[in-house]
Parts: structure tokens; sequence; C-alpha cells
């Protein structure tokens, strides 16, 4: 149970590149990240327009010197301060991260990056070798992922209780850009933009959020092969796609669907992972992440309910309420710094032993999903083929 304790080593002081005033993003970053004192917030360049950026800082509550006019200015002033900031999070768009998360790393300072963590997995590979010469964590922040359920859904996974999995369905599915708002909203603008968002839109945007969840409930699955189609209803957001059909082949014969969709007109959210085994299946939907089903064949179907003492303890490590009062996406992102922080201390204090034990979306996360959006668009752009995947 987390109650508001801070282990030795935390609050890691820590800062911004983006999450701005008007940013989709950002404040979720701060709630995750303060909520059980990980990280203190001490520093940011937190805008693209530098005096927006200074003048949110200091409503932050941060002296008017340490908010900076851009990341290269952040990075530079506070390594030379002796309290200076040991980390950062990047929440700017997708085409700056690769920039961003090297000059990190280039500073000495560990990260947290958002998805997708870049554009092309030759830069993904590139942050992951400097981060592992630096000695760094990269943390990404595949927010979901920090719901409790998910953890309870894999250890029933290896314990067997589905028996052989068979087939792997996901979807993220939302209907918020049914109709070409981007014309109004910067934030959209930019996802519908090659230029900016890299070579997909729903793929990274919010495909590659289940594709994480999946490989967490089930790590030993490692896809052989995939086909994918992807197309625009909003016609001017070509070539980067608003619906996208993947379908997955895995090693071992089981096989996976992944529908990633921004059109899907009345669906809120519509994040669903459904494993189906050869005796019971599993599902955990995103709007309901207090609940997880478990159904057997032939039985009545039963609901799992965080807090409860018959989950596995491991799915019980993270709550901060008892059971029956629903816990949401903020406390799962809460649970991803919580860790991201204590693997920043194991790493700054060469605790591999304690390293292994913490799990969070790390590096190779990172690149999986960029790797995956890769394989994607390689096998959409070829008309919907089946591609080896690499
Ligand atoms: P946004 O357009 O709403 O906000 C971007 C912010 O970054 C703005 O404040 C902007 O001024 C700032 N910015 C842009 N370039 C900058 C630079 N060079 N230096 C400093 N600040 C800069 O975008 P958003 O929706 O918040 O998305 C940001 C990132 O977060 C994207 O990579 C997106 O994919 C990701 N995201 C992830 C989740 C999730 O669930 N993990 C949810 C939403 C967005």
């Amino acid at each position: 149970m987390i109650n508001g304790e801070i282990p030795s080593g935390l609050p890691i002081p820590w800062g911004m590149v983006g999450g701005g005033q008007s940013s989709q993003i950002g404040y979720v970053h701060r709630s995750a990240a303060l909520r059980d004192g990980s990280f203190a917030l001490v520093a940011g360049a937190f805008d693209i327009d530098a005096e927006r950026g200074r003048a949110f800082g200091q409503r932050l509550g941060l002296s008017a010197q340490r908010c900076y006019a851009d990341y290269k200015t952040l990075f530079e002033a506070e390594a030379r301060r002796p309290d200076g900031m040991r980390a950062v999070s990047v929440a700017t768009p997708n085409d700056t991260h690769f920039e961003i998360c090297q000059a990190a790393l280039h500073a000495g300072l560990h990260v947290v990056c958002e998805k997708p963590l870049c554009v092309s997995s030759a830069q993904a590979l590139e942050l992951r070798e400097l981060a592992q010469a630096k000695n760094k964590i990269v943390g990404v922040t595949y927010g979901y992922s920090g719901h409790q359920l998910i953890t309870q859904a894999r250890e029933m996974i290896a314990r067997g209780d589905l028996g052989d999995v068979r087939i792997v369905h996901m979807q993220f599915a939302h209907g918020f850009h049914s109709a070409p708002l981007e014309s109004d909203n910067p934030s959209t603008r930019w996802r519908v933009d090659p230029k900016f968002a890299g070579p997909s839109y729903v793929l990274g945007d919010i495909g590659t959020h289940p594709l994480y969840i999946c490989g967490l409930m089930l790590p030993g699955l490692k896809i052989e092969r995939l086909m994918c189609s992807r197309q625009s209803f909003v016609k001017s957001r070509a070539p980067l796609e608003d619906n996208a059909f993947t379908i997955m082949q895995y090693r071992g014969g089981a096989v996976g669907y992944l529908w990633a969709c921004a059109v899907n007109a009345g669906s809120m959210h519509g994040q669903k992972i459904r494993v189906i085994g050869s005796r019971a299946s599993l599902e955990w939907w995103d709007e309901h992440p207090n609940q997880l089903r478990y159904e057997v064949q032939g039985a009545p179907a039963q609901v799992f309910e965080r807090g409860m003492d018959y989950l596995h303890p491991d799915a019980l490590h993270d709550d901060r309420i008892s059971a029956g009062h629903p816990e949401g996406l903020f406390e799962a992102w809460s649970n991803l710094y919580y860790r991201f922080a204590l693997a920043m201390d194991a790493s700054d204090r060469r605790d591999t032993e304690a390293l292994r034990t913490i799990r969070y979306p790390d590096i190779d996360a990172g690149v999986e999903g960029v790797r995956w959006v890769e394989n994607c668009v390689r096998s959409a752009d070829a008309g919907g083929v089946w591609v080896d995947y690499c």
C-alpha cells in the first residue's frame, strides 16, 4: 500500500520540457510525479514560446531563474547548480523527443519521455545505446500500464488460469477526431502532420498503449509477422491514418488483433484488451480500470475488483485506498512515476539487484513501440500485406 511515506533517496529534483499551460498531458505528468513525493519540481522549459513558458513555470511556484527559455539552456544551467535537477520529463510533440532526450542524457539526466519514444527505430536504438553508456534510466509513459489489475491479469495468465493463450484482441478506438477539428485545435494539428507526428497517427499515438499492456500481460509473446491496413477517413490527414487494423501472428501459434482508431464516433476511449485462452478469457477496459472480467467457458463470468484480498499481492502493492473506492488514471500514472523514481535512485546507487525487481516501461518498451509502428506502416503502405517482423 502506498501511504505517503517517502523512500530514502527521494524526492528526485526534476524538471520538465514541454507540458505547458495549454498542453494535453503536462498536468498529468506533474500530478503523477508529485503525488507520492517521488519527484520535486525544480525547473522547466515548459513551452515552445519562451515567455509563455516562463510565466507558466512561475505560476507553478518555481523561481523565475529556474524557468528557462528552452531545453538547451535548462540543461546547461541546471548542470551548473549544486541543487540542479537530476531527471527530466519530455512532454513535447513526437518529432522533438529524440533531440531533447539525447541532450538530456548527454547532460547526465535521467529521462521520462512521452510515447512514441521517437519517430524511427534508428533514433530509438541510438537513445538506448546512449542511455546504457551514461547509465541513465529512460522511462516511457505508457500510463495505463500502471493500473493494478493489469498486474493481476499478468499473474493469472502466468499461472495458467486461461489455459493455452490463443488470441489477444486489443483496441484503442475513440471518436474524438471523427471530424477535422485540427483546424482549430493545435494539440490535434501536429498529430496529423508527419513532420511533427512521425510516420503514423493512431498507430503510434494510441495503438502503442494496448500493445505495451499486452506485452506486460504476456511477456513471452513475440510477434513473428503482421499485416496492417490503415485509412484516413478525414482525407486531409493522409498520408497519416485515423484508423488502422493490425493482425499479428505470434511465435508458437497465437494470433493478435489491434484496432487503433480516432474516428470511432460516439466512443469515449474504447481501450480494451481481451486475452482468450483454451479454457477462459480475461478482459480489461480502461474506462472501468478497477474491474477485470474473468470468463471461464461454461461458467458464470466473474469480476475481479481492485483492492480485494483475493488478488495477487503484486496487484495490491500500489493501492492507495481500500476496495470499492475507484482509483483511476492519476493513480496509475503515479504508480509509474513512483517506479521511475525508485529505478533512478537504484541506478545512481548502482544497485543492480534492486533495479532488477522494479518493473516499469523502460527504454526497451519505447524501442518496441517505435519498431511496431514501423512494421505496421511498412505492411500498410505495401498494400496491407504480411511482413516478417523486424
Ligand atoms: P500538446 O500540443 O497539447 O502540448 C505540447 C506542449 O509542448 C506545449 O505546451 C508546447 O508549447 C510544448 N512544446 C512544444 N515544443 C517544445 C519545445 N521544443 N520545448 C519546450 N516545449 C515545447 O501535446 P500533448 O498532447 O500534450 O502531447 C505531448 C506528447 O505527449 C506527445 O508525444 C504525445 O504523443 C504524448 N501524449 C501521451 C499521452 C499518454 O497517455 N501517455 C497522452 C497525451 C499525449
